[in-house]
């Protein structure tokens, strides 16, 4: 079997996004790539999250084709393959339909930044993309396209839900999860009154901080 070890990883990960209410059902899904063979790992398509293992995950080269896998792989696999196409820095995605974030795709409307958590990991705005059918690999386009100029590792996808990428698949679960967390403090506060800005010079102070001081 090819690829046990993200095989493994891949399959554990899957089990963050029920564990941190980002998903229903059998929607979302994560994907990692190999860095050394360039092939990815990603969920199969319809399988409940709790009958996923690591054998059942699909092994697809960079242009989507199955290498290995009893299961059609997931709906999304096109897009997530765009993605690892375009920006080779990538090496995980995430697709959730999570609740807040999702609640401001449907609007139109980009997550600001307007805490220090989030000028620390993301180092401004979650930008929202335009509207796109699935199947194909038009919201691989989207994001590449809303994120490639952005420091931000996540975007929305109008109507949709988010995208959320990483130079691991842990990394880019994470930013799904703080997606998510950062939609509900900004909807919450909204509720409470008017939000109150901070200066991008300070976001880019805490960003640096962050991405280059903090941790051991
Ligand atoms: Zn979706």
């Amino acid at each position: 079997m090819l690829l046990p070890e993200l095989r493994a990883q891949v399959c554990k990960l899957h089990m963050e996004l029920p564990r941190y209410n980002l998903v229903a059902w059998t929607s979302g899904n994560v994907s990692g790539r190999d860095p050394e063979t360039g092939l990815v790992v990603i969920k199969p398509s319809g399988i409940k999250f709790e009958d996923l293992t690591p054998e059942n995950m699909v092994v697809v080269d960079v242009n989507a084709n199955i290498v290995e896998g009893d299961y059609k792989a997931s709906s999304d696999t096109a897009s997530h393959c765009y993605i690892y196409r375009h920006m080779p820095q990538v090496n995980g995605v995430v697709h959730t339909h999570s609740r807040y974030a999702t609640a401001f795709s449907v609007v139109g409307r980009s997550i600001p930044c307007v805490t220090t958590a989030m000028g620390d990991e993301f180092g401004g705005e979650i930008p929202c993309g335009g509207f796109c059918l699935i199947g194909g690999e038009e919201i691989g386009q989207i994001v590449v396209e809303t994120l490639k100029d952005s420091r931000s590792p996540s975007c929305l996808l109008q109507n949709h839900g988010v995208f959320a990428l990483g130079d691991s698949a842990e990394h880019a679960v994470k930013a799904a999860v703080m997606t998510e967390d950062n939609a509900a403090i900004v909807w919450t506060a909204s509720q409470l009154g008017e939000i109150l800005p901070i200066a991008q010079s300070d976001i880019d102070k805490l960003y640096d901080r962050y991405q280059n001081v903090y941790g051991q």
